[in-house]
């Protein structure tokens, strides 16, 4: 499947078909890797604009690093890298993953201390992630029984591939139910987010979202804590009972792929009279202008390719 003409890899633009790794990479066999999920838009001025790369490339680093990783590049660095990707594959808009991992170097699970990562960065065009219509309808959800892992045990703040098993199976369990998305509960049974995206609820005019416990810090999630600053609307982060979201006025869930989409039902409970909340909506407008280079104040969240 050739998305795209070009990937970068470790600095150099590979035609699609070459960007290929060794059967024995470490982090095949472990899911010792790093990756992140970007998006550039297109503006309203014809131009192309990635999203908060900063943030992206901070925290790439970051869930490197939290495991030893050691990655030459800096986030400047791989800011441009995606530029010239971007530019290679003559996208005016796309998704953008960049992903660093272990090659073929080392066996086993004792890594050196600090293990050097090779880093490639993809794009391809990706629509909505949660379907053509979920913004407009609104999206079905369940609560899944996979839970999300214990942080005393695992590094949840980091996008490292190995702990996206349980999202996956989260996502499949919820697909096999007919369901388009999981909600997944902490360990104390408390609401944590998506298989792949932060969850807001809004219940008497408050908006609320769980604690950074075990829940990855998400990007869009700080996006929307700025536009209610922005709009005036409270907002808090507080622990979240399933009970609530059963009677919620609104939920929807936050994510580069996932932007902002309304849920419309969890567990067979028809939310906001099953249709996209107001204050989703104007969320889901406000983030969509400041994509575009539409939000006044907002122009320090787009890189210009
Ligand atoms: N939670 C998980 C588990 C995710 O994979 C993602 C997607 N990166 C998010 C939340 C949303 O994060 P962001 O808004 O930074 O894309």
């Amino acid at each position: 499947m050739a998305d795209s003409k070009v990937i970068w890899m470790d600095g150099e633009l590979v035609p699609f078909e070459n960007a290929s790794v060794h059967v024995l990479s470490h982090s095949l066999h472990y899911g010792s890797a790093a990756f992140e999920g970007i998006r550039a838009y297109k503006t309203h001025d014809g131009r192309t604009a990635i999203f908060r790369a900063r943030e992206h490339y901070d925290r790439f680093l970051r869930s490197a690093a939290v495991f030893g990783g050691r990655i030459r590049f800096s986030a400047e660095d791989l800011i441009k890298a995606t530029a010239a990707v971007i530019k290679g594959n003559d996208f005016d808009e796309c998704y953008v993953r960049p992903i660093a991992y272990i090659g073929n170097e080392t066996r086993g699970l004792k890594l050196p201390p600090d293990p050097a990562m090779s880093v490639a960065i993809a794009t391809w065009k990706w629509g909505k992630y949660l379907g053509a219509d979920s913004l407009s309808k609104g999206i079905k959800v369940h609560i899944a029984s996979f839970r999300r892992p214990d942080p005393a045990s695992s590094l949840p703040w980091a996008k490292l591939s190995g702990n996206y098993l349980n999202s996956i199976m989260a996502r499949r369990e919820a697909t096999l139910n007919g369901k388009d998305e999981a909600i997944l509960l902490d360990q104390q049974g408390f609401v944590a987010e998506g298989s792949g995206e932060n969850i807001f609820v809004v219940r008497n005019g408050q908006i609320a979202t769980p604690p950074l416990g075990a829940v990855l810090p998400g990007i869009t999630r700080d996006c929307i804590f700025d536009m209610a600053k922005r709009l005036q609307l409270p907002i808090v982060e507080r622990p979240i009972t399933r009970n609530e979201l059963y009677v919620a006025d609104e939920v929807f869930f936050t994510g580069t792929a996932a932007e902002v989409t309304p849920i419309a039902e969890i567990d067979g409970y028809a939310l906001a009279g099953g249709k996209p909340g107001v204050i989703t909506r104007r969320f889901a407008e406000m983030y969509e202008k400041c994509t575009r280079g539409a939000a006044e104040g907002y122009s320090g969240w787009l890189t210009y390719v």
